[in-house]
Order: C-alpha cells, then structure tokens, then sequence
C-alpha cells in the first residue's frame, strides 16, 4: 500500500515550501474530493498539505470593501452566515446545495474552486459577484479573478508551490443582489447539469446598471457571457431585454452530451434557469433583500 505524508502547516510560508518540495503535494481542504479521487485512482497523492490550521485560513470578514473568506472556510459556515446571507443570498445558496450537511462541513470554497470542476456550485456565484482569489506562493501574494482560476476539468493556473489562501468578494453596492439556481436530475445529493448565478444593481427607477451573469457545468470551465451582461445594463429589466441576455448565453454555451442530459438539453435548461436566476436576483436587489 502506498505510503502519503501528512503535514499540517502552521504558516502560509510554511505550506508554500511543502507544496513545492513534497514530491506529489497536494493541498488538502475537507478532502470532499481529493480523498474520493485518491481511493478511485484518478489521483495518487504523494503527500497531503492540510492547510486548515494556518491563521487567517478559516473565517468570514467583512473588511472595509470587501467580505474575506478565507479559502479553507468550510461551506457550512457560508451556508448558515448571516451577514452573508443579506449580502449574497445566491453564494449561499449555493455553498448549501453542495452535497448534504454533511459534506459541507468538510468541503472549503477553495477546495469547490480548485478541484476544478464545471459543475462546481459555489463558482457561478463567486464569478457573478466578482471575486478575486489571494494566492499564495514562493513569490508572494497575487491575485486573479475568480473566472481565470481553471483552464479546464482537473485543471488549474496555479504553479508549483502555490495554493488559494483567500477569497475577496466586493461589497454589494445598494440595490444590488444576486442569485443562484441549478437543475439536478434528482432531488439531492447530485452534481449540477447546469448551474445558473447573477448579480444585479438597480438604480432607484428600478433601471439596471451593473449586471453580471455566470454559468457552471454547460462549458469546460466557468461561464461568463459579457455581451449578454451588457444588453441588461441600462434596461429595466423588460422582457425584450431579459430574452435577448438569454439567447446570449445559450449561444455562448458549450455543453457535453452525457448520461445526466444531452448538450441541446444543457443549453435549454441554461436559458430557463438564467431567466428564472434574473428574476430572483432583480426581485431581491429592487427589495434591498
Ligand atoms: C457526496 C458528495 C457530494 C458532493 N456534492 C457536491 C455538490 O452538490 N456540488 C459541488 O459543487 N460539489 C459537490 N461535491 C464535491 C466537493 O464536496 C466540493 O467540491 C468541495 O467544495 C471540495 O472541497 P474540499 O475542501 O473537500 O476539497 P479537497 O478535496 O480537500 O480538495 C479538492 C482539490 O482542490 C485542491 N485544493 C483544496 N483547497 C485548495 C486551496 N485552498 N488551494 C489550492 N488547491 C486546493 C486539492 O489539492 C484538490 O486537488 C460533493 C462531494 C461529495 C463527496
């Protein structure tokens, strides 16, 4: 049987040099995924980095422009967060339909994020809202957008050493809200075929003016559909306007067939859901909710 090192880190600078030196390193978070991957055989970890118990790694903070996760933070806590919960309604509900209680008591957004999965629940929302990702590495700290994280399934940008310490998510503005659905085959305890976020600002005449739309599971990686964001800008949100932002991302869509639906279908619920998505997020930011 294959023998894996285990190491808990007590300082960023500390998992950084294990990350680059132990041959066959892998951050660990919950291990939601790592450890399923490990016992199937897609991965073989030679040595598991736990980051959870390094400062500043698990917590939610509202700092002044922005709220601060920290990337081991597991979805359980943004699920029952109550100041998260009035600022981005949809992110929570997306941390709580990650896999059961259970499972969100171990899985981290930074596992969700960089396990790199298309169906990932947590990303659509993160991406609506703008978040940035704090990674950490030999040369510091530098920080990318949420979108740019994955190159594709199982793949991400981050190099030898590095790891997602935090996650920034900017401030809503007034009369800004989000919202994130996605369509299962059954009723729990399933990944996404699709998943829908968005984020709306309106102004006090309920006009749109700041729109941002993200879509999970109907591309390799994380959707974002900008010209389908700016046919809202300026709108009031009118159904001309919402139907022309669909039809934007359906085209934008490039889903796979495979035993959960069928491209065609990925890009039909995609459309439902999107409209269904702008609506909540219109609903709650015209509420103040
Ligand atoms: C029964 C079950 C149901 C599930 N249901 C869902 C679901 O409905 N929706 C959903 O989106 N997911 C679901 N998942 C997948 C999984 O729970 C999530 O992706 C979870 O958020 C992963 O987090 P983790 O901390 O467990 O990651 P880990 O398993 O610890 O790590 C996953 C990967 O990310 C890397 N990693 C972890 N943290 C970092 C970091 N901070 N920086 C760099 N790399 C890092 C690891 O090295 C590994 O490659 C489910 C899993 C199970 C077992």
């Amino acid at each position: 049987m294959a023998v894996h090192a285990y190491r808990a880190p007590q300082s960023i600078s500390e998992a950084v040099g294990l990350l680059a030196s132990e041959p066959g390193a892998f951050a660990l978070g919950g291990g939601t995924d790592l450890l399923v991957q490990q016992r199937s055989g897609a991965r073989s970890p030679g040595a598991f980095i736990d980051i959870k118990r390094i400062p500043g790694l698990l917590g939610i903070e509202l700092q002044e422009a922005c709220w601060r996760i920290g990337a081991a933070t597991p979805c359980i806590d943004i699920a029952s967060h109550e100041g998260l919960q009035h600022a981005f309604p949809g992110l929570v509900e997306a941390a709580g339909l990650i896999g059961s209680k259970q499972v969100q008591g171990r899985a981290s957004l930074g596992g969700n994020l960089c396990n790199a999965s298309p169906a990932a629940d947590s990303v659509p929302a993160l991406v609506a809202n703008r978040a940035m990702l704090v990674i950490s590495g030999v040369q510091g700290e530098r920080h990318i957008a949420a979108e740019c994280l994955t190159l594709g399934p199982g793949k991400t940008v981050l190099g030898s050493g590095e790891f997602v310490s935090a996650v920034l998510i900017p401030r809503p503005q007034t009369r800004q809200s989000d919202a994130y659905l996605r369509f299962i085959p059954r009723t729990e305890m399933d990944i996404a075929v699709v998943g829908a976020a968005a984020s709306l600002q309106l102004d006090a005449e309920g006009r749109c003016v700041a729109a941002r739309i993200s879509l999970g599971a109907v591309a390799p990686t994380v959707l974002t559909v900008p010209e389908a964001d700016a046919v809202l800008v300026g709108s009031l949100l009118d159904a001309g306007a919402v139907s022309a932002c669909v039809a934007l991302a359906q085209a934008a869509c490039n889903p796979i067939s495979d035993r959960r639906g069928t491209a065609e279908f990925r890009r039909h619920v995609a459309g439902v859901l999107l409209r269904r998505t702008l609506a909540i997020a219109a609903r709650r930011a015209a509420e103040g909710v």
